[in-house]
């Protein structure tokens, strides 16, 4: 329940100011919904205006027929006929309301003292004196089970000595109830505790309910002022980058790495120092390996080592992930000392995932996103076997979950250590090469051109950029230096989109893969082949290259879909705002329309 007042005291009309483009209650009932916590979420208000704009945008919203006290009397007359269990208040002027909070504040309802608990709330630690004495800032006591003691707009407990170790907490206005609770707030009468203090939650200590507080540290933004709703402006336009570009994100790197031909033999070495006792190192091996004693042989396992093949035939899953880790846990009671990914993006993608899930619950798909992991992983290595995707070297690993194909994005998705041996790619198909090198191409013609490019990235874009060209046009370069410069360029490409993203071709290859399966390198080659309005000098470059090596780049691979998968392609492309935003500016939106990418896919 939001309740929304439209004439504010401190800032009249607040609620229906603009806020990126809709009115303020419209985003917060948004932000309420998308939470997927409730079963049904309203607004209730005095306003027709606002009732009216709620609707309007297809939301849910209930007149109040009284003038009312409170937020909670407001809430009590409009669930009083409704069949309701739990009800929480969103406040109607914090629009970024969190989805941790609301959770944090229903879960209260799942722990042991469930039964005695009449309502809950959160409370946020605070350390600034300022603050703790600031008189409309509420603070909470709480006894050893975190019930709620009593609230005060004084610095309670009052520090006789200004050392002393205490916590303060400042109460935050989300209140989860039982209807019967709120039902006897609303018919009891007002006592002198919360006439003095204009606290709403001390009636229901002053009748002797009982108020659970939990924890949330997360910080809202309340829109108290003309001030406050500027700044909610700016946080707005900065969302996008705050969580996925941030512009200066401080980000994670491989710490350690070998590089050379024959490095390779040191991995028992490497291993040997980070080996715990009686727990496992786990080798996932790309299955084209299996015959290959070559490799195989020199991999060593020791004690309970164990050796899992993986194939690459399909991009990896977060079934597949769940799986493998299931694998694992049910074989050894220890935790493994770590994992070694060798293979290529797919294998090295799918190390990364399960070395986070063995420390972390649930399902791979749950992490999906950005920043989303809470635990350190186990130890893990990469060791690439085919050179291009920067998979070695980036923080993320991209899974196809049941919803979305999204990588796990974390501080603790990169390899600890990576061994980078160029004799490992001998093998690898020409085909292939080609594709997988492509995708470092492409990576760096996308960072290089894109908006969000500042000159860390586009020094290891540049270098990348560079050997590129001198491995697939220079003719003087031998195989032994273009395997070794690959594996180098794969590197520093990915170092380069670490700090910016990818552009048009990957945002239209995600699409591809979604509908066709097209595996990674072969979809961006695809995709880029027709994207001469983009990025001509490189797609120039690009099919120069092609012709070299004689490689042939599939045809007409859109030219049989349906409507609903051409639909499902472009809204797959479409959603990945940050790729295009980088690509085509802030206003991509009105360059890359559907019709425009629908004619483009029907080019490829
Ligand atoms: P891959 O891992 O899918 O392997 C491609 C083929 O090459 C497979 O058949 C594999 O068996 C074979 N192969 C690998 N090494 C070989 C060798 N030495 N000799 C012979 N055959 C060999 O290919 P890829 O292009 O490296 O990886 C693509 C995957 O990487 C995609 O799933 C993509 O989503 C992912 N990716 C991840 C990132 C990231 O930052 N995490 C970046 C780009 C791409
Ligand atoms: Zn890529």
């Amino acid at each position: 329940m939001i309740p929304a007042r439209y004439g504010a005291s401190r800032f009249p009309g607040k609620l229906m100011q603009d806020l990126g483009g809709k009115p303020v209650i419209v985003r917060t009932y948004e932000a309420a919904k998308q939470t997927n916590l409730f079963d049904e979420v309203y607004v209730i208000t005095d306003s027709d205006i606002i009732f009216t704009e709620i609707e309007n945008n297809g939301g849910k919203a209930i007149m109040s027929k009284k003038k009312h006290e409170s937020g909670s009397d407001r809430i009590a007359e409009a669930v009083e006929n409704m069949d309701v269990d739990i009800v929480v208040n969103v406040q109607g002027d914090e629009p970024f309301t969190s989805k941790k909070g609301l959770k944090q504040v229903l879960d209260v309802f799942n722990g042991d003292d469930a039964d005695v608990i009449d309502l809950a709330s959160l409370m946020t630690e605070i350390d600034d004196w300022k603050e703790i004495s600031d008189p409309n800032c509420v603070k909470v006591l709480v006894d050893k089970d975190n019930f709620a003691l009593y609230f005060s707009r004084s610095p309670i407990p009052y520090p006789r000595d200004k050392n002393a170790d205490v916590q303060y907490y400042k109460h935050k206005g989300i209140y989860a109830f039982r209807k019967e609770a709120l039902m006897d707030f609303y018919k009891l009468p007002m006592r002198p505790l919360e006439s003095v203090e204009k606290i709403e939650c001390l009636r229901y200590l002053e009748y002797g309910k009982k108020i659970k507080m939990a924890v949330s540290n997360t910080q809202g933004v309340e829109i108290d002022t003309p001030e406050d709703l500027v700044e909610a402006n700016k946080m707005l336009q900065e969302k996008d980058k705050t969580s996925i570009n941030n512009k200066f994100r401080n980000f994670p790197m491989v710490p350690k790495v070998v590089f050379g031909a024959g490095s390779f033999n040191q991995l028992s070495e490497i291993l040997s120092a980070k080996r715990q006792k009686n727990s496992p190192f786990i080798f996932l091996v790309d299955d084209v390996f299996k015959n290959d004693a070559s490799l195989i042989d020199r991999i060593k396992l020791r004690f309970n080592d164990k050796l899992i093949f993986i194939s690459a035939e399909e991009e990896p899953k977060t079934s597949q992930v769940d799986k493998l880790v299931k694998e694992i846990t049910s074989e050894f009671t220890k935790k493994p000392s770590g994992i070694i990914g060798i293979g290529g993006g797919t294998t090295m993608d799918i190390a990364k995932a399960v070395s986070i899930m063995l420390t972390n619950p649930g399902s791979a798909a749950d992490y999906q996103g950005w920043d989303l992991v809470n635990k350190k992983a186990i130890y893990h290595v990469g060791i690439p076997t085919i050179s291009g995707t920067g998979a070695e070297v980036s923080r993320t690993t991209v899974l196809s979950g049941p919803v979305r194909k999204l990588g796990i994005n974390s501080d603790f998705t990169p390899f600890d250590q990576v061994v980078l041996d160029p004799e490992l790619t001998k093998g690898v198909p020409k085909n292939q090469w080609f594709y997988t090198g492509m995708d470092c191409f492409i990576h760096c013609v996308e960072s290089l051109n894109g908006t969000f490019l500042n000159a860390f990235s586009q020094s290891y874009g540049e270098k990348a950029y560079d050997l590129c060209k001198e491995i697939f046009l220079d003719n003087t370069i031998s195989d032994e230096e273009s395997r070794a410069k690959l594996m180098m360029a794969s590197w520093h490409g990915g170092m380069s989109i670490a700090y910016s993203q990818v552009g048009v071709a990957h945002a239209m290859s995600y699409g591809l893969s979604y509908v066709l399966g097209t595996k990674h390198g072969i979809g961006n080659c695809i995709v880029f082949n027709q994207l001469e309005e983009y990025y001509p000098t490189d797609v120039a470059l690009f099919k120069e290259m092609v012709t070299k090596h004689t490689i042939e780049i599939p045809q007409n691979v859109c030219s049989n879909l349906t409507e609903d998968q051409l639909n499902k392609m472009i809204d797959i492309a479409l959603s990945l705002e940050p790729l295009w935003e980088n690509a085509l500016g802030k206003d991509w939106k009105e360059i890359m329309t559907r019709q425009k990418l629908q004619s483009l896919y029907l080019k490829m």
